[in-house]
This record gives structure tokens, C-alpha cells and sequence, in this order.
């Protein structure tokens, strides 16, 4: 045994764990069809991947995809990384909050950098019990919901295919996102291509308060579960407006990013939305599903348009989650991720029971 007062629980701190090295990389994949949001549409998603490497040459996988939208770039987070690379490497894998610790004393902001390193970490520590994630957290796999297949903004027609092509690959909910003139003409498109699909919309802040009340009524007649982040986060009291009035539940995405912004928003929304990418890693993401819960929120388990060495790791809290959108990397060209995963089926199915140990992934050849 080593000492150093790592002997926190079970694997930390036995002879060989340490972190010994660690490499970054970025990776640009592209995406199957440009994927489109109201603020803008996206070619290709830009990552990096985290490795570390224990000292009998284990290795540990994570990503992270750097949201302009968070104050982040692949650049930020490439000049961050070493830093807080620094401040894991001698640690073992299993030593998670007192990494988290470090962190704040490294970089604020940045939390796919961070998210990034506590995957890989987290994917080491699992893999040296030999335990897939899911396990070692010690949830039921069978709890995790099945995940949405998110339809971008494109030409309505546009919409109305991939939205079959969803639902005849056996996806039962739709992720619609809106926050245009046109959104009526869309939701009747999509509605045509996937008669029935259960639809969440996503305006990804575009509406106003008065707006979103508004298409939340005809929206209600198409079997919609929730609409999601209807309006600009820094609108907290037109959030509470579209809470009070519209026909349908509200989720709180950019409104909710990290466990800090639950109590605010659980007077305005139903659905808070969790994402390892905005709250900073795996530690964190669980913080904020545990204080969502606290307040009676229901809890959406999402991702960015991003490899599996990231979306695996989110998929491992599933189970905690009432709903799912995890089909980052299904909107990625064939072959593009360098990861596969198995633990997320082509129908959308989270299948982790029976997934490899760690997150899950491998590397493809
Ligand atoms: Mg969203």
C-alpha cells in the first residue's frame, strides 16, 4: 500500500493507481448532416480527448466538446488542460473530490477541459476494479431511460425525413429544435415524418416569454413533452412567465448549468437539464442531479454533438434521470468518433448492463 492519506475508499491509493502520464488531444469529427440550433449550425464537432495513464500502463479515456456558448473553445481548453492535468497526475483515479478541489484552485470556467480529465479519470479508476461506470456509482442499469434522437433546424421537408428515418430505426422520442418564424410549419413536418414519436422541442433560448406561452398551445396537440429552454437564460422572470402559462412542462438547459443554478430555477421549470460538458465533469453533474431532485425537479440526462468518450460517461447516470438525450454521437459521420460504444443502440436504447468496464468505450482500430 502507499500512503499519502489517499485510502479513501476502494482501489484509491493501492500500489501502481497513480496517475504516471497523460496526453491531450484534439479531435474534429464530422457531422453525418449539418446540424442546426437557433444560434447558428455546425459542420463538424470539435473535442478533446484526455488519456491518463496509471503507473502499470492502465490507460483512461475522456472528452470534452467546448461550447463557445460557456466562455469555452477547443483553444481555451487546450491552454487549460496541462494545468489541470498537473493537478491529477500522482493522484489516483478514484481520488474525485479531491481533484474537484484542485480544479477550483486551477482554472474557473473551462468545464469540458475539466469534464474532459474527470471522465478519463473516472474511466482509469472503474477500469482498475475491472467495473463498468454505471456499476461502480452502484445504479440499476435497467432505470436508464431511452435516449431522443434531436432533430436539427433545416428546410421543413428536411425535418419530415430525418424524423422517419428516426422513428423507423425505432427511436420513440424525437427532440425537435425550434425557434423560428416557421416553427408551426416544422412541428407539422416532423409531426408527418414521425407520426408516433413523443416530441420535446428545444428553442434553445430564441423565444419570448409571450411567444413561447403561445406556440406551447398548439404545440400541446402534438403530443409534446416538454419545451426546453423556451427563453434566453437571463430572462429568469419571463422563464417563470412561460412556467405560470404555457400548456406544457418547461426544461431549463442554459438556464441550469450547474448545481449552483437549481434552487433559482426550480420556481420556473419542471425538467432541469444535466450535461457533463456545462457542469464540469461526472462529480459535478451528480451534484446537480442530486439537488434537482432535492427540488422536486424531474432531471434530463443530455450531451453535446460529441464522441462516445464523453457521452458514455453520461449515459453511466442515466438511471438517476427521467429522460435521456444522448445522441451525440449518433449525429457524427460514420467512422468519425474515434470511440465506439456499445452501451447506446441505434434505436436509442441505453443498453449499459453488459458494457466494458470504465466508461465503456473502445478505441476504434
Ligand atoms: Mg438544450
Amino acid at each position: 500500500m502507499t500512503g499519502g492519506g489517499a485510502e479513501a475508499g476502494p482501489g484509491v491509493g493501492r500500489d501502481g493507481t497513480r496517475i504516471a502520464d497523460w496526453s491531450v488531444e484534439t479531435v474534429a469529427m464530422e457531422l453525418d448532416v449539418p446540424f442546426g440550433i437557433s444560434r447558428g449550425t455546425t459542420t463538424t464537432a470539435e473535442s478533446v480527448v484526455v488519456r491518463v495513464r496509471d503507473e502499470t500502463g492502465r490507460e483512461g479515456v475522456g472528452s470534452g466538446s467546448p461550447e463557445p456558448h460557456y466562455g469555452e473553445t477547443p483553444a481555451t481548453a487546450r491552454a487549460v488542460l496541462p494545468d489541470l492535468l498537473a493537478a491529477v497526475e500522482g493522484e489516483p483515479p478514484g481520488a474525485i473530490q479531491r481533484r474537484h478541489v484542485a480544479f477550483e484552485d486551477v482554472v474557473r470556467g473551462n468545464p469540458a477541459a475539466r469534464a474532459a480529465v474527470d471522465v478519463a479519470c473516472y474511466d482509469l479508476h472503474a477500469r482498475q476494479l475491472d467495473r463498468a461506470l454505471y456499476a461502480l456509482l452502484g445504479l440499476a442499469p435497467e432505470r436508464a431511460p431511452r435516449s431522443c434522437f434531436s432533430v436539427g433546424l433545416a428546410e421543413p421537408d428536411e425535418m419530415r425525413d430525418r424524423a422517419g428515418a428516426a422513428a423507423d430505426a425505432g427511436f420513440e422520442h424525437l427532440k425537435v429544435k425550434l425557434g423560428t418564424d416557421r416553427d408551426r410549419e416544422r412541428v407539422a413536418a416532423v409531426r408527418e415524418g414521425a407520426p408516433d414519436a413523443r416530441l420535446r422541442v428545444d428553442a434553445n433560448e430564441a423565444w419570448t416569454p409571450a411567444e413561447a406561452v403561445r406556440k406551447s398551445h398548439w404545440l400541446a396537440d402534438h403530443d409534446v413533452e416538454f419545451v426546453e429552454q423556451p427563453v434566453p437564460a437571463s430572462d429568469r422572470e419571463g422563464l417563470r412567465f412561460v412556467y405560470e402559462h404555457a400548456s406544457l412542462p418547461v426544461a431549463a438547459d442554459e438556464s441550469c448549468v450547474t448545481a449552483a443554478d437549481v434552487p433559482d430555477v426550480a420556481d420556473r421549470a419542471d425538467v432541469a437539464v444535466v450535461k457533463l460538458d456545462k457542469a464540469g465533469g461526472v462529480w459535478p453533474a451528480l451534484q446537480q442531479i442530486h439537488a434537482a431532485r432535492a427540488h422536486d425537479m424531474e432531471v434530463m440526462v443530455g450531451c453535446m454533438v460529441q464522441s462516445n468518450a464523453s457521452l458514455a460517461a453520461a449515459a453511466a447516470l442515466a438511471p438517476l434521470c427521467d429522460y435521456a438525450d444522448l445522441d451525440g454521437s449518433l449525429l457524427l459521420a460514420d467512422g468519425a468518433d474515434p470511440f465506439t460504444f456499445d452501451g447506446l443502440r441505434a434505436d436509442g436504447e441505453l443498453a449499459l448492463a453488459g458494457t466494458a468496464p470504465g466508461i465503456g468505450v473502445t478505441e476504434r482500430s
